[in-house]
């Protein structure tokens, strides 16, 4: 079929003004936030049901086109670069909330809904959605299922995979199937859990039952200041060795202090090596206790004030400053590229102390906030993309700052996935023959690799990477 036909065909099965031609339409989906690489698609096509998509993935099917699903574009990985593909199917009209339940504490969601409307529309009936991405007012469920998405309060309630009971899935023929459901367990190999995490390489997640938890009754958030990171650090191994199980403990150190008081001015000491949030939540006796051992370790390890929010007007603004730091770094530098890697919490301070010794080797600024409960590290490298020494100098330290974590006995993603960034870096993990059976595994749903061909493992010839380019040239369609 030649584009022209293609393109009248998507629109007869979505409508003329959902499906995207103009080249600077395009360019909004040329990228996610993961901006080293860049590839603009040939068409966009934006159903609005599962039966949309359902026929839109039928007919690229039968056409042998592949395709790269996409929800808000906020991956921190590269998972929705169009890149061996040159359709994207984005969910962004597949917003509807279908059904709360508040006895069965389950909601059914459309992909494209966006995480923080779930715990808003479970507000009323004293329940919330656990996973909580700094950009979950912008992040959408299908997107999270993609990359099993984590939060600053899955220290305490676990990643999305924990949260999600069912999904409907439309196969890469265009089979629509529904895994797992309403009930928590289900027989047989589990499915579900295969599709959490699969980074869009098994179809498109087109709906999700969720599971909703309850409000705590009572929540203490502090905020611990400390002179230099290594403190800061020592008192995240402490909390966690007193048996505290934190609802969430983040750590931001000087530079992204720095950055977030200039562009919000939260009050945040600028002279401070690194603050931590910690967050307490459960029954007011046991959190009350807890809090009283919290502030004990923060003291043992030389915290320089403690603040414990009066109020929920000034937890909110606690939150603000943290889940907004990605957006303050926007003042430091033209572009940023966020590492996630993961060591074992005791080794926090010896993987920050080599963060910076690999900028300043490099010549890079690096910041770090991250999610230090999990031991999952976020340095965000700033670079200028105009510089190709520096983009070249972003990826080498990224890549030594990675080695260092499977060094440390770590991984080399704690929640944003392999996407195209990391395929490389996979094999320094798996063996030839591991990822043979990842790859076997994702072709019992994706037969011929065609839902985000490239993705978490090289493409098997067709177009070809180049990991210097920082914009690619399209896969043509028909190529
Ligand atoms: C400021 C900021 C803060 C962030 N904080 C966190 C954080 O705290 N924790 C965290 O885990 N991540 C975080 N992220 C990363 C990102 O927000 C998450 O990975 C999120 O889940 C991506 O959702 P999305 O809708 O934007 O997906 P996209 O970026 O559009 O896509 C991500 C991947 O999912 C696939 N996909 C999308 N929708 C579907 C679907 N319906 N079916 C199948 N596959 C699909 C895509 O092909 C791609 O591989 C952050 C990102 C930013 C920019």
């Amino acid at each position: 079929m030649q584009p022209r036909s293609l393109i009248g065909s998507l629109r007869r099965i979505v409508g003329d003004r959902h499906v995207l031609v103009d080249p600077m339409e395009l360019r909004v989906y040329e990228c996610d936030g993961y901006t080293l690489e860049k590839s603009p698609p040939e068409i966009v096509v934006l159903p609005g049901s599962t039966e949309e998509v359902r026929a839109v993935v039928e007919l690229l099917f039968r056409e042998g086109i592949p395709f790269v699903p996409r929800g808000a574009g906020t991956g921190l990985s590269g998972g929705a670069l169009p890149r061996g593909a040159s359709v994207v199917l984005c969910t962004s009209r597949m917003t509807r909330i279908l059904d709360v339940d508040p006895k069965g504490r389950r909601v059914v969601v459309e992909a494209g809904v966006v995480n923080s409307w779930v715990s808003r529309a479970a507000a009323p009936y004293g329940l919330f959605y656990a996973p909580d991405p700094s950009s979950q007012p912008a992040c959408t469920i299908g997107g999270n299922i993609a990359e099993n998405s984590g939060g600053p309060h899955t220290l305490k309630y676990g990643v999305t995979t924990n949260h999600v009971l069912g999904v409907e899935l439309v196969l890469p023929s265009g089979e629509v199937v529904w895994l797992g459901g309403a009930a928590e367990e289900t027989l047989g190999y589990d499915l579900l859990g295969l599709v959490v995490g699969s980074e869009g390489t098994f179809g498109i997640v087109t709906k999700a039952v969720l599971k909703l938890s309850k409000l705590p009754q009572e929540t203490a958030t502090l905020l611990a200041v400390f002179s230099s990171v290594d403190d800061a650090t020592r008192a995240v191994s402490g909390i966690v060795a007193s048996g505290i199980v934190p609802a969430a403990l983040e750590l931001m150190d000087r530079k992204i202090i720095d950055a977030v008081e200039a562009a919000y001015g939260f009050g945040f000491p600028t002279d401070a090596g690194a603050v931590l949030i910690v967050e307490l939540d459960g029954r007011p006796e046991g959190v009350s206790a807890q809090l009283e051992r919290t502030l004990a370790v923060c003291r043992t390890q030389g915290a320089r004030e403690l603040r414990v929010a009066r109020d929920e007007k000034e937890r909110e603004a606690l939150w603000k400053s943290r889940k907004r730091a990605f957006g303050a770094v926007g003042r430091l530098a033209p572009n940023y590229c966020t590492q996630d890697g993961v060591v074992p919490r005791t080794r926090l301070s010896e993987i920050l102390r080599f963060v910076e010794e690999v900028g300043r080797r490099h010549g890079i600024e690096i910041g770090n906030v991250f999610h230090a409960g999990d031991g999952n590290i976020h340095p965000i490298l700033l670079y200028d993309e105009r510089r190709p020494e520096e983009v070249e100098k972003v990826r080498a330290a990224g890549r030594e700052i990675l080695e260092a974590c499977i060094a440390m006995g770590g991984s080399i993603t704690g929640e944003h996935g392999i996407g195209v960034e990391k395929m490389e870096e996979l094999r320094l993990l798996f063996s030839e023959d591991d990822l043979a059976v990842q790859r076997e595994l994702r072709r019992v749903f994706d037969p011929l690799e065609r839902s985000n061909p490239g993705k978490i493992f090289a493409m098997p010839g067709g177009c070809v990477e180049t990991r210097r380019a920082t914009r690619l040239g399209a896969c043509k369609l028909g190529a």
